[in-house]
């Protein structure tokens, strides 16, 4: 299992068992638990819980939660910071009814709260049991209709804190405050200059679309000011942008925003609390560097930072330090939970099969054979070339009508022989060219599996995003087969060919030769976080199934919450399709086939059967 760099990106949370199958560990006051992921699997499928499947590990989102809060708590004691730490996890992150109260729950000893970007985002933050000293911010472009819901939770005991976005929302915001007569905790989002690098680099920086510029700044204080409304101002809210690569960039954010900070309490405003917004990345490649996938920091360094960063400027401008608010949303959700997904079908591309080619085949086909007889490590690339060339030249006869199909079928066999051979000899510890490492890697295996990358795994189609995927069991066989992963859209882009491994990111991954029916499952790690709300319903595959687990001390697990994925009807009547209208039609061209005699009754139970059990089924392929 160490090519797939295990003990990097998943130190302390997987490990090899001594079976071949991946352990899941969870930390417990007992002490540590492993448990075997396949074990897991097998038992949800006994269930009846099919794959593709998403798997919640709650255990992880109360051990996140504790590892924040824990850091910030820590930072705060050892740099003698004198105000506490009060973070809110941003819905938007993953608003999945189940999650939620979980983070409610788990974060209730820290006064956790949640952060708001919409109205129905707000409408679920109001359905929870906050307490009064958690927050509950507002942050989004806001109606008057979000605004009042706002200003009215006020008065339920929510501490509902309205971050001003723009100079127009003010405008609104006094308007509904004065008509119900409801004094607002009012929050200003600013814009810094400091722009970061990573994935989400446009979210800072000066031509950022969030949050108000300098003179806007001043504007808002000064309308606050004339209306009588400055005392409301508590909150000075930004966001750097997601996944933050470096921890330079949250200190010098941090700097920049602390010196806003200063100023607005020189203006009057009695500001309480600084938010920092989210960025608190994931170590998605185990790599610890600088990069879209990776982070330069640990979570205690990323606490240390900022609470000193915000000291150092307070204390330089005389002022009392202010609760410092984080929205990490990633760094809280993104561990619990993992897509684990089965196998269907595999296409080789290399194979080891040799081909006899006569004397009297046609020439290129000759020629092609006799490049085995040079093959060395030095002259790869010449062989490389050969190749390709004789094996384009027997396509081209082919397209000419010189050459039959029979041709055509050996010059590719032989192909995937030769270039089988070369990646054997590519093996041996001679330099070679980069043109040879990638046209080798071009032709690793195609390994269908059962997932919809569009649904599941929206980010990596869309930005690249790379999550550690392994096989979780057989590792402790070596892996003799590279492959990329096509998932079950007919769709080109639906393919991973970028893979996590131990020594660097790869084009392919390394996987084990299947035997005839055996149920191979892989996980996809660290994808709690975007990914649910996100995908899509590309070819019309839909929800997968959910499970949420518990881990016991012991190890065990119990199964703690269910949901079913879509049914083929679901997703149909997203689409505007009336499955019961549907279902009748094709019973009516049924029963004409059956009044015709092309159809016999038997078939008409057996079509009409089948056609309902696939509207109430899943959309992914079943076993
Ligand atoms: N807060 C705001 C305003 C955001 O826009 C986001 C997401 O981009 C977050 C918090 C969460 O960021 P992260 O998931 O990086 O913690």
């Amino acid at each position: 299992g160490a090519i797939y760099g295990i003990e990097r990106w998943g130190k302390g949370q997987f490990e090899v068992l001594d079976n071949g199958n991946i352990g899941l560990i969870t930390h417990h006051e007992q002490g540590p638990a492993t448990t075997d992921l396949t074990e897991i699997l097998h038992s949800l499928e006994e269930r009846g819980i099919a794959s593709p499947i998403l798997l919640r590990v709650a255990n992880s989102l109360k051990s996140r939660i504790d590892h924040i809060n824990g850091n910030f708590q820590a930072a705060i004691k050892d740099l003698d910071y004198k105000a506490e730490y009060r973070g809110v996890f941003p819905v938007k992150v993953n608003q999945q009814a189940h999650v939620i109260e979980k983070i409610v729950e788990y974060g209730s000893p820290y006064h956790y709260g949640l952060e708001v970007g919409s109205k129905p985002e707000l409408i679920i933050a109001l359905s929870q049991r906050l307490s009064v000293e958690s927050l509950l911010i507002c942050n989004g472009i806001k109606d008057s209709e979000f605004i009042n819901l706002a200003l009215l939770s006020r008065k339920l005991g929510f501490n509902t804190i309205i971050v001003l976005e723009s100079v127009s929302e003010l405008e609104l915001v006094l308007k509904e405050s004065k008509k119900l007569k409801i004094r607002p905790a009012l929050g200003i989002r600013i814009k810094l200059n400091n722009r970061i690098t990573g994935n989400w680099a446009s979210s800072s920086g000066d031509r950022s679309a969030f949050g108000l510029s300098s003179p806007d700044v001043l504007h808002v204080v000064d309308r606050l000011k004339a209306e009588g409304f400055l005392d409301c101002l508590q909150l000075q809210h930004f966001h750097l942008g997601s996944q933050v690569p470096d921890i330079l960039d949250v200190r010098r954010s941090t700097a920049e925003a602390c010196r806003y900070f200063v100023e607005l309490r020189k203006e009057g405003a009695p500001l309480q609390y600084i938010d920092l917004g989210g960025g608190l990345g994931i170590d998605y490649t185990g790599e610890h560097k600088s990069t879209e996938n990776s982070i330069n920091y640990t979570t205690g360094e990323y606490c240390n930072n900022i609470v000193e960063a915000v000291k150092n400027t307070m204390d330089d401008a005389g002022q009392a330090h202010p609760i410092i608010v984080t929205e990490s949303g990633r760094a809280t959700v993104a561990y619990s939970s993992m897509l684990l997904f089965n196998i269907l079908d595999v296409t080789h591309y290399n194979d080891d099969a040799d081909v006899e080619i006569k004397d009297d085949d046609a020439r290129p086909l000759r020629d092609m054979r006799d490049v085995a007889s040079y093959l060395t490590p030095a002259r790869l690339q010449e062989c490389l070339n050969d190749v390709t060339f004789y094996r384009d030249e027997v396509r081209r006869n082919f397209g000419r009508g010189e050459s039959g199909l029979r041709d055509l079928a050996k010059a590719e066999k032989l192909y995937l022989h030769l270039i089988s051979k070369m990646r054997k000899v590519a093996q041996s510890d001679e330099w070679i060219s980069e043109d040879v490492e990638t046209a080798l890697e071009a032709t690793a295996d195609i390994y269908h599996a059962n997932f919809s990358l569009f649904q599941s795994l929206p980010d990596v189609w869309a930005i690249d995003q790379l999550h550690p995927i392994i096989p979780i069991q057989r590792l402790n066989e070596e892996p003799t087969r590279r492959a990329i992963l096509s998932d079950i859209t007919c769709d080109s882009d639906g393919k991973v060919d970028q893979f996590v491994l131990a020594d660097g990111i790869s084009s392919s991954l390394p996987i084990h030769v299947l035997s005839e029916g055996e149920h191979y499952s892989l996980a996809v790690f660290f994808v709690g976080a975007y990914q649910e709300t996100l995908g899509d319903l590309h070819n019309l595959f839909g929800d997968t199934n959910v499970a949420t687990i518990e881990i016991q001390p012991d190890g065990d697990f119990n199964l703690i919450h269910e949901v079913e994925g879509d049914t083929i009807a679901e997703v149909l009547r997203y689409v505007e399709y009336d499955p019961l209208a549907m279902s009748n039609s094709f019973k009516a061209m049924v029963e004409e086939a059956v009044s015709k005699k092309s159809l016999t009754l038997k078939e008409r139970k057996t079509m009409m059967t089948a056609f309902k059990e696939s509207l109430n089924g899943y959309t992914y392929f079943e076993h």
